[in-house]
């Protein structure tokens, strides 16, 4: 389940995906059209994270 895997996220700040806390890709992937690396640290989207789990929205760290 997508949410489980936000609750230990060191991104997560309560209800939101933290645009001010980063952490590092779980993998290379594509996000938003942008070509991300595995170890790398990007910050989080901002979204409310009940509504983003229930959407097709992507993680911005590669998880989901
Ligand atoms: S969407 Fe991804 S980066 Fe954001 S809190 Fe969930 S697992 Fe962490």
């Amino acid at each position: 389940m997508k949410l489980s895997k936000c609750n230990d996220c060191p991104i997560r700040n309560d209800i939101n995906c933290s645009r001010t806390k980063d952490s590092e890709a779980v993998k290379d992937f594509i996000y938003k059209g942008e070509k991300r690396f595995k170890g790398i640290k990007y910050n989080g989207c901002g979204c409310i994270l009940k509504i983003k789990v229930r959407s097709n929205s992507s993680c911005p760290i590669g998880k989901f």
